[in-house]
Order: C-alpha cells, then sequence, then structure tokens
C-alpha cells in the first residue's frame, strides 16, 4: 500500500495525485481499524488473567485453614501471573518492533549461531516433552540484521513446533541458501498441524485456532506475528506448508548477506 502511494505520488498528473488521496484514506481508515481492534484485543487479553488473579486471590484468603486448597490455588494464582508476564513481554516485543528498521543499522549475522541458540533455549522445553531437536544443514550462511531479534523469531518457531507437537516426536531446524541468494531456515514437526482454513490466519496477532489449547500452553497468540513481523523488517518473508495432523513446516527466507544486497542496502562488501 505504501509503495503504491510512493509511486503515484512521483508521477507528475493530476489525476495521479486524487489517486493518492482516495488510497491514504482507504489505508488510514484500515490502520485505525487495526490500532482499534488491537487495543480492544489486548484489553481483553489483560482482563482475563487480571480477574482470574483477583478471584484467586480472595479465593486463598477465603481458603487460609485449608492447606490443601491453599497450595492448589496458589499454583493457579502462579499460571496466570506467568500468562500476564508472557503477554506483557511479547506486547512491549510488538511495540519495540513496529518502532525498530533492523536494517539502519545491520550487522552481518551467522545463523548458523542464531539456529543454534535458538535450539539451546528450547532445550527445557523440548526435554520435559522427550521431544529431540534436530539439526540439519551445517550451510554457513549470513544475512545483515539484528542478532537478537532474529534469534526471537526462530526461538518462536522452535517452541512453537515443540508446543503443538506430541510426546517423542521429532523436531527439525533446517539452513540452506538458495541459487538465488535466499537463505532459508526451516522449522519442521510433526504436530498437530494447521487447517487450510486457518493458515493464513496465524500470523495475525492473537489468533490462535484453539484458544484453550493455546493458553493452556501459556501461548498468547502474539509469537507469528512476531516473527512475521521481524522477518519482514528483514526485507524477507515467512511461508507456511502444513496438514492437519500431520505437521507443519515453518520457513522463515531472507536475503543472504552478499555482494548485491550488501550494494542494495549501501553497505561495503560482506
Ligand atoms: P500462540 O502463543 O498461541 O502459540 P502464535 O502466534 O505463536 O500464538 O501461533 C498462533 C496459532 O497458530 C497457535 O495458537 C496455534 O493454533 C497455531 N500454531 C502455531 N504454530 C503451530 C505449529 N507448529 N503447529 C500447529 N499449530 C501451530
Amino acid at each position: 500500500d505504501d509503495s503504491l502511494s510512493v509511486t503515484a505520488m512521483a508521477a507528475p498528473l493530476g489525476v495521479r495525485y486524487m489517486l493518492v488521496l482516495v488510497d491514504d484514506t482507504t489505508e488510514s481508515r484500515r490502520l485505525e481499524e487495526v490500532r482499534r481492534d488491537f487495543m480492544a484485543n489486548i484489553s481483553h487479553e489483560l482482563k482475563t488473567p487480571i480477574g482470574a488473579i483477583g478471584l484467586l486471590a480472595e479465593a486463598l484468603v477465603s481458603a487460609a485453614d485449608d492447606p490443601a486448597t491453599v497450595s492448589r490455588f496458589a499454583g493457579r494464582l502462579m499460571t496466570e501471573a506467568a500468562r500476564l508476564s508472557n503477554i506483557t513481554r511479547e506486547i512491549i516485543e510488538l511495540s519495540r518492533l513496529q518502532a525498530t528498521d533492523a536494517l539502519s543499522e545491520p550487522k552481518v549475522i551467522d545463523i548458523d549461531y542464531v539456529v543454534a541458540s535458538a535450539i539451546e533455549q528450547s532445550t527445557v522445553a523440548a526435554d520435559a516433552k522427550k521431544i529431540e531437536v534436530a539439526r540439519g544443514g551445517a550451510k554457513k550462511a549470513r544475512v545483515y540484521g539484528d542478532e537478537s531479534l532474529l534469534l526471537v523469531a526462530v526461538h518462536n518457531l522452535v517452541t512453537n513446533a515443540i508446543k503443538y507437537s506430541p510426546e517423542g516426536s521429532r523436531v527439525g531446524v533446517g539452513v540452506r541458501a538458495t541459487d538465488d541468494e535466499i537463505v532459508e531456515i526451516a522449522v519442521t514437526d510433526q504436530g498437530i498441524g494447521i487447517d487450510e482454513d486457518d493458515l493464513d490466519r496465524v500470523f495475525e496477532r492473537f489468533y490462535r485456532v484453539d484458544p484453550a489449547r493455546s493458553r493452556d500452553t501459556g501461548g498468547t497468540g502474539l509469537g507469528l506475528s512476531i516473527v512475521k513481523h521481524v522477518v519482514q523488517n528483514h526485507g524477507g518473508e515467512v511461508r507456511v506448508w502444513s496438514q492437519r495432523g500431520r505437521g507443519s513446516t515453518f520457513t522463515i527466507r531472507l536475503p543472504e548477506a552478499s555482494e548485491s544486497r550488501a550494494a542494495a542496502l549501501g553497505l561495503e562488501k560482506p
């Protein structure tokens, strides 16, 4: 949408200018709607755990004489507090992302290191479900960007793969560089998969195929929208292949840190 406005503005014809105005109005109205939905979603997502924490605290006070009940309520209190903290962290991450340009001062990032770190950070979750996370493709791949953001993105895909997979299954993380200078990071699982109808919606903020299941696993529905933003900030794209009951593959595609990429970004040779 933005590029349409820019191209049209550059054209000298008055008629084109009209087109820009019309386009901008719809665009700003659409953005306003997105913003309003986002705020409504945030309030809802925050209200649920905050309300639960209040109720559980009250229940704790009245159950003070009964140790078994106290410990049960305290456990649930901890779960709700953890959820609240997850949501808050992810909302902050998302707004930080919307305000950063990963390519304004890009560094050369070693993708193998990012992948290894993401897997390392998922060890506890994987071990808890006896899931083996295997790395394939030892390709030395480098891209331009921000290491901590890329780590968040790959880590989100790996934790999702673990979250939505049965015990004892396998998750694979592969890295490869294509002939047309694209670095691909593919995260494959043998999990529950996603129906075709939901596939293009899973990247929306707060969208969850199964809200109850996502909540049970501490999900916020923000993980994939963060992945999408990070990857777009790096000039890349995310693809997903999935089949209900068979598993999913999420692929992050980023421009390789090549000479032509350096030239395009106005940088010195890699
Ligand atoms: P959540 O915090 O709920 O995991 P995400 O934005 O990361 O939020 O994902 C959105 C939804 O997409 C999830 O709730 C889940 O329904 C679905 N999903 C994401 N990754 C997978 C996967 N690897 N396998 C099956 N479903 C997935």
